[in-house]
Formats: structure tokens, sequence, C-alpha cells
């Protein structure tokens, strides 16, 4: 139900507050709006978030300003008297108190000196939305160390005006390649659209920072272009061998639609390590991983976190390795003795069956016997990680490390080496930033 008349009732309420007052943000918010000088607010930060939380609550999660107006005349004299809410709002003060929020996150210039300063509140979008969506969470239910990280499209409510010529979105190029061309002839612009926005991209809307991109096809379809945000969340998973869990969101950030992928991936960890929140690995999606590793890979190291990827085809497949002797498949190091059927096994449809997937998963098991393995923690700030040779981790056979011998040959491979021959076995190998870091990880691709 979109329009509600009753009073509002005592459990959403008490939900909204609840929710306000746990989050970190509010005194935040607070505090800077009120340390300038300018007219007195009739209203506080935490009044104004729970009504419009509850008009967000009450309207399942989609929140009109029309509706947030409305509430303050459906309170009961007990809730007013908990917010200090005294009259009843107007819309204009609703949206007033909005806009001024949105402009109290960016840039300012002085007009009597030109200076650019910085923006009023001392937190940006991606802080407020984590800690709005996030910090009411009980202490109990702990934060997940391994967090999962993606992006969806988040539709603007204003009516599209105009469309772009052959109505292709103006997305960044090394984004993830579209599987098809869009197709069919634009609807007419109305007069005057689409305009140049402020960051030089089509504005297709009256929503000023809303943008073109492309929604993520499902079942099948295809991607289609919508007018927009890309919403990106961070959410709890299992660690490696943990128990279930639900999908908590502990941290959020918004960019216009089509916004290059890493700078909405990058805003959102940088909130979560500003509000204490920052994992130690990340399951990160492929629109993140696919970009280029000086945009994505290199900036999630520097920020001391893990990553763990699905590869797209195009980022499946063998590379010559590092050292003679060694090659990269899937992004793993191995020495060459790893079969050649083995090095092209095939990805994990979203149709195949358990059995199917444990059947795969075994045959990507299998090579890593010949796989170099990572010592310790990398070193982030560089970029690099040390791996250990096979026969010195003990899952292959060299003849010429007797320690190695000891193990038993129907179950571990053995080199080609020549005992008494010099080989490469039993060396360390550093990889750094520009050995394929966009497509290493701790764990071997495909691998349970
Ligand atoms: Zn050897």
């Amino acid at each position: 139900m979109r329009w509600h008349s009753g009073a509002v009732d005592s459990q959403t309420f008490k939900r909204a507050y609840a929710m306000v007052r746990a989050a970190r943000i509010t005194e935040v918010v607070q505090e800077d709006m009120t340390a300038h000088r300018g007219r007195k607010r009739t209203y506080t930060y935490e009044a104004l978030f729970t009504v419009l939380q509850i008009a967000a609550i009450e309207g399942f999660g989609e929140l009109l300003l029309s509706d947030s107006a409305r509430v303050t005349s459906r309170l009961t004299a007990s809730q007013k008297e908990t917010l200090g809410i005294q009259h009843e709002w107007t819309y204009d003060l609703v949206e007033q108190a909005v806009t001024e929020l949105a402009n109290a996150m960016k840039e300012r210039v002085d007009p009597r000196t030109g200076e650019v300063l910085g923006p009023r509140l001392s937190v940006g979008l991606a802080d407020f939305m984590t800690s709005l969506a996030s910090d009411l969470i009980p202490a109990q239910i702990a934060q997940s160390d391994t967090q999962a990280i993606d992006s969806t499209d988040y539709e603007t409510h204003a009516r599209r005006r105009s469309w772009k010529h052959l109505m292709k979105a103006d997305i960044p190029e090394d984004s993830l390649p579209e599987l098809d061309a869009l197709e069919g002839d634009a609807p007419r612009n109305e007069p005057g659209w689409p305009r140049q926005g402020h960051d030089g991209r089509h504005q297709h809307t009256i929503d000023p920072d809303a943008r073109d991109g492309y929604r993520a096809g499902k079942n099948r379809s295809r991607k289609q272009v919508f007018n927009g945000w890309d919403l990106h969340l961070s959410v709890d998973v299992p660690d490696i061998g943990g128990a279930a869990r639900p999908g908590l969101i502990r941290g959020a950030a918004l960019c216009p639609a089509g916004s290059y992928k890493a700078e909405g991936g990058l805003a959102l960890i940088d909130a979560m390590e500003a509000a204490d929140r920052k994992p130690t690995t990340i399951l990160a999606d492929r629109g993140y991983t696919y970009l280029n590793a000086d945009s994505w890979a290199r900036q999630v190291s520097a920020r001391g976190i893990e990553q763990v990827l699905d590869l797209h085809e195009s980022q499946r497949g063998t590379r010559p390795g590092p050292i003679p002797g060694t090659v990269y498949v899937d992004g793993g190091l191995f020495k060459d003795t790893l079969p050649v059927a083995d090095r092209r096994l095939g990805g994990f449809g979203l149709g195949m069956s358990a059995q199917e997937t444990a059947a795969l998963c075994a045959r990507y098991d299998q090579r890593k016997y010949h796989a170099f393995t990572p010592m310790g923690r990398p070193n982030y700030e560089r970029g690099t990680q040390r791996y250990r040779d096979p026969v010195l981790s003990g899952t292959m056979i060299c003849p010429n490390h007797p320690a190695s011998m000891r193990l038993d040959d129907s179950r571990y491979p053995t080199t080609s080496c020549v005992e008494g021959e010099p080989c490469g076995c039993g060396t360390t190998v550093t990889l750094g930033p520009d050995d394929l870091l966009n497509l290493r990880q701790r764990v071997l691709y495909g691998t349970t």
C-alpha cells in the first residue's frame, strides 16, 4: 500500500527510530551542519532521518519526499515529542532539508574569493549510506572477514525525456564487454533533451545525477540500457570453511549509472575502512575484476585486501610463466609438468547440476599438485607475493630433492628432472604487480 492515512504504527516508528539512533552518521551530520552560522533549523537530523526512514519502510523501500512530508501529520503526540517535532512539515521543508544535505556533500566555492572549499560534511555519500545501512546490526552478529562485492542497477524515478543516438550508453571502454549490440530505432527526443550533465555526460531526465548504464542481462535476456545509478553493496559471506550466514549488508555506495565500476567499488571499500569495517578478503564481481590491473587489482591490494574472483572467458587460459619451467594457467602459477589436458577445463555455468559442478571441481583440484603455493601474506603495498615450488611444498616428486622422494609416487606426480643434473625445482618465485595481479588469487580458480 503506497498511501497511508492512519497513525504511524508504533512498530514502524520504533524500527525507524532505532535504525537512525544506531547510525553513527546521525550525530556526525548534526554536528557538521550546526557548526556553521546560519538560520536555526526547526528540526534535528535525528527527526529528519527517522521521518524519511518511516516513509521508506512504509513504501517497501521506495522513498518519496511527498510521503515523508505526510508522515509528520500522522505521528502520535508522543512520537512527535520523541522527535521534537512541534508542527507538521511541508513538502518544501523536506525538500529543502534534503537538498541542503546533498549540497553539504559537495565542494563549495567561496563567493568572495572564488576559492574552492571542501564539502561542509566531513563524511561522503558512501559513508552516509554505509552507516545507515549497517550500524543497526547488533554487535553479536559479527561482520565476516570475507565480503562479497557487487553493484546493482537502481533506476531513477524521473521520466526519460531523451535517448542517446543509437541507444548506446556512454560507459568506459575497458568495462566488461556487452554480449549483444543494442538494436532498434530510439524513440524521438523531447525538445531540449538530452542536456549536457555537469560531468559532460548526457542527462536524460530531470534527475541531475542519473546517467545511462547497462542493466545486467538476467535469465538469458539481453542487456538493456537503464537510467539511474549503480548501487554498490558489500555483503557478509562465510569465510572459507565457515558456516552459512545471512547476507547482511555491511557497506553501500552509490554512483551514477555507467560510471567506472572501480570508482564505486573503491568508494565502497574506503567507506567501510573509515567505518572500521574493512574486510580482509573480497569476493569481487567481474564488473570490477575485468578492469585493468592498475584501476582495480592494484588499488585493492594497496588497501591491504585480497580478492577472490571468477574469470571471464578471455581471462582464462595459458600464459608463459615468470621463470623457465613454469606456466600460468587461469591466473595460477604452475610447473609446466601440468598435463596439457588439464590446462583448459572450462568455466562453471549457472545451469550446471550439483554433480556436474562437483565433477568439474574435482578436475580443478587435480591441478593443485603442480601448483606453486603462496608463502605468507602478500606485500600489499608493493603488490608482491612469494610462491613456493610444489616440490618444496610436498605435492611433487623430484629426484634431486630427497625429501620429495619420500612421497607416494602413485599419488603424487614426478617431474622429468634427471638425478644429478641441475633443475629449477625448489625455487621461490616472487610475483610483482605486473605479473597478472588482476588474475591472482590465494586459492586456485575452480578448486574446492
Ligand atoms: Zn627438479
